[in-house]
């Protein structure tokens, strides 16, 4: 199996820098499941490639491949194609080209360069179009050409083999991580177990890019080999991740932390003793109110359990004492299901959650928490869109979240806040939050809502 990696601008050499690799020797590397060796083809100033052999030995592969027919940990394709072993292989040959660090030409590594790869032997489970669908929305120009299955008999027809060409005017590391991710994903297969830590690997590796790939969906399910869960914590992280034209992250900050003490302001006067934290995340609210000794009941719900479980770290849930422990609870669960266990709280803090509600879930969620659980204080938060056109960096007509499923200016938000107050016999209060402006007003709208008896 061989990788190339070539530069086409002079000085072409440069290449040597970048993989920390030089043009002038080949260089062997010992690997769990074989060796790999890195050469130059070619060095000269105009054109210079670095080639990775990869050669796998076929008895290695009897570890770790249980199953199948009795000859496939010998006989099969491995040894010869571009999969998660050259994906192994490259992270460990290239790691300092990976890491962005160049010895003594810094500069190289943040520029864009016309590179290529170039692959002896692909698998694609999907073909040339999804070959395409994975590497043209990165940027690449690519030649295929598909392989039979064997040459000396053609009427076997074709193999599911490409050997492809890729072409970018791109960063090194960039081109090096889409090849690292994407190449298993082709050859939808993995060498090895994969469980928790692969999800933060293809973060890392897909820092960046990942998060706007239009199969984002595929290439995560099959890099995690479809496994659900860890498929669909990558996904939420990835839009968690704010999007590059949010606003400055420390004004976001600053006004999360004013909204949130805004919220225990109203929580405190409310005298409640009892209180509700509805999408309570990672538990920013929560631990704000558990330093309140007034709170005796404090119930965090949401409906991300990998959120609760950073919530449960953030509040080190594990070294509580037995006290703190017994007015705490986490729990798992939908705000657009009825759910017993959140009745007869005195009050209830719903903060930037109902713009990540689909709308039409939106009555659903006004009858769980207004009619059934029915706290006598709501104080629910949600981003004033009137405000947006003072985020300097947010392109016109965009929300502030990938996440948001709408946001609602100031008559939007006074109209629902009316409606629902009148349906189940609550007084709605509408408060700014955050720094006004004459005309737009806040950044945040705050209802607070108190029930009528
Ligand atoms: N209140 C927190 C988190 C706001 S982000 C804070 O201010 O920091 C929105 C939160 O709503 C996320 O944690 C998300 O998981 C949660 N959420 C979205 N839909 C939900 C639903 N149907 N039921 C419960 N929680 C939900």
């Amino acid at each position: 199996m061989l990788l190339a990696l070539t530069l086409s601008r002079p000085p072409a050499t440069d290449l040597g820098y970048l993989l920390s690799k030089h043009p002038a020797r080949l260089q062997s590397f010992e690997l769990s499941f074989g060796q790999a060796h890195v050469f130059y083809p070619e060095a000269t100033c105009e054109r210079c490639t670095a080639a990775l052999l990869l050669d796998i030995e076929p008895t290695s592969l009897v570890r770790t491949k249980p199953g199948g027919f009795p000859l496939e940990h010998y006989v099969n394709d491995r040894p010869y194609v571009a999969s998660s072993f050259l994906s192994v292989a490259m992270g460990s040959v290239f790691s300092s080209a990976f890491a962005g660090r160049c010895g003594g030409h810094p500069e190289l590594v943040d520029q864009m360069l016309p590179l290529q790869a170039e692959l002896t032997s692909v698998p694609a489970r999907g073909g040339e179009s999804l070959l395409r669908r994975l590497f043209e929305p990165l940027g690449y120009e690519l030649e295929l050409t598909r392989l039979a299955l064997d040459e000396s008999f053609p009427e076997w027809g074709d193999s599911p083999y490409w050997h492809l060409r890729i072409k970018a005017e791109t960063r090194l590391r960039d081109l090096l991580a889409h090849l690292y991710v994407l190449l298993p994903v082709l050859d939808d297969e993995k060498h090895y177990y994969v469980g928790s830590d692969e999800v933060e690997k293809l973060l890392r590796r897909g820092a960046g890019w990942l998060k706007e790939h239009p199969e984002r969906e595929l290439i995560a399910s099959r890099y995690l080999k479809h496994q659900g869960s860890l498929r669909r914590e990558t996904l939420a992280r990835l839009r968690e991740d704010l999007p590059d034209e949010q606003p400055p992250t420390e004004k976001v900050e600053r006004l999360h932390d004013l909204r949130l003490q805004e919220v225990l302001a109203v929580l405190k006067e409310s005298g409640a003793s009892s209180v509700l934290d509805l999408g309570c995340g990672e538990g920013r609210l929560l631990q704000l109110l558990l330093k309140e000794k007034s709170f005796q009941r404090i119930v965090g719900v949401d409906v991300s359990s990998l959120l609760l479980e950073r919530a449960a770290e953030r509040l080190r849930l594990e070294r509580m004492s037995e006290r703190q422990r017994r007015r705490l609870t986490l729990r798992l669960g939908s705000l657009v299901y009825r759910d017993r266990a959140l009745e007869g709280f005195d009050a209830a803090a719903v903060v930037e959650v109902v713009e990540h509600l689909d709308p039409h879930r939106l009555s659903a969620f006004e009858r769980c928490v207004f009619e059934f659980a029915r706290p006598g204080t709501v104080v629910l938060t949600t981003p004033n869109r009137d405000y947006n056109v003072l985020w300097p960096a947010l392109p016109a007509g965009k929300v502030r979240h990938g996440d948001h499923r709408f946001e609602w200016s100031r008559t939007e938000f006074a109209a629902w806040a009316g409606g629902v107050a009148e349906r189940h016999g609550y007084q709605v209060e509408l408060r700014p939050v955050g720094a006004e402006d004459l005309v737009h007003g806040a950044p945040t709208q705050m209802g607070v809502f108190r029930r009528d008896h």
